[in-house]
């Protein structure tokens, strides 16, 4: 039946920076599909807002945490926490991330070492963490977030796009780790959504150069991650692994 290959009911999802922009989509549709859901960021009051439009506040259907996922050391806290709600994690979303742009003759090492903190290195960490369980229970579903900016580059995007290919290898080589396991591992790669993190580096010039570059001539709206995500979490994506995603509008179908 077409509802049950999509059903996640009796599933549990952890989405981090599910508190607004593509987060909170994917947040939204494990829900509607059944799964109990955890999220988090840094900011408690949107984090509680998050949960009041997804579910009217309903803690049987989705809660948060709020954690800074760029200090390595509130990884595996943030890992238990989340365990602790509803007894497990089935579905591991790691959404939360962030950009830096600088020229590569003025790149700083801080700003280097943050965003692989965050993108990268702590996304290792979180799957690191929650592996075990799903290895026990023979069922698991990991998706990263990655870009088009880890296919391709952008002027002034090293810091990023290093980050975002980074979690392609992970994504290869992960999924080989935990084939065997019945533990799918994939990467969606977004094109252009019109979320606070573009909206904070682009002006209205930028904005409208990006939407140029789809084929669809247009952003994306944070809602159209909705059914890739549900694709990978559920059964109807069983046999998806180790593969990336791109949902772009067609960015990546340009060549010149
Ligand atoms: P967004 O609207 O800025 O949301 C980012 C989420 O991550 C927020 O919940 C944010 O909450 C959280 N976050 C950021 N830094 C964090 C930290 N240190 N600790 C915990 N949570 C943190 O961005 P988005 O556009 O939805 O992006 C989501 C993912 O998609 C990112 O990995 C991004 O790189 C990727 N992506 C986006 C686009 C796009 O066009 N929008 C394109 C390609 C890839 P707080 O800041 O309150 O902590």
């Amino acid at each position: 039946m077409l509802k049950e290959r999509f059903d996640l009911t009796g599933k549990v999802a952890l989405v981090t920076g599910g508190s607004k922009g593509l987060g909170k989509e994917m947040a939204r549709i494990l829900v509607e599909a059944g799964a109990q859901v955890v999220i988090c960021s840094r900011n408690e009051d949107e984090l509680s807002a998050a949960v009041e439009d997804i579910a009217s506040g309903d803690s049987n259907k989705i809660v948060y945490e709020v954690c800074d996922l760029s200090q390595r050391e509130n990884v595996d806290l943030l890992a238990k926490a989340a365990v602790g709600h509803f007894g497990k994690i089935d579905i591991l979303v790691n959404n939360a991330g962030s950009n830096c742009p600088q020229p590569i003759d003025e790149i700083k090492d801080e700003d280097w070492d943050r965003i692989m903190e965050l993108n990268l290195g702590n996304i290792m960490r979180l799957t690191r963490a929650l592996v075990p369980a799903m290895k026990e229970r023979r069922w698991g579903r990991i998706i990263h977030l990655s870009s088009v900016l880890g296919l391709g580059g952008k002027e002034g995007r090293g810091i990023y796009s290093s980050s975002k290919a980074g979690i392609l290898g992970l994504t290869y080589a992960t999924a080989l780790d935990l084939g065997p396991y019945n533990v799918t591992v994939n990467s969606i790669a977004p094109g252009p959504f019109l979320t606070d993190l573009p909206k904070s580096l682009l002006n209205a010039e930028q904005q409208q150069g990006f939407s140029d570059r789809t084929a669809l001539g247009r952003w994306g709206n944070p809602d159209e991650i909705a059914g890739p995500v549900l694709l990978l979490a559920s059964d109807a994506g069983s046999y998806i692994t180790g593969t990336c995603l791109t949902v772009d509008g067609g960015v990546m179908a340009r060549v010149l």
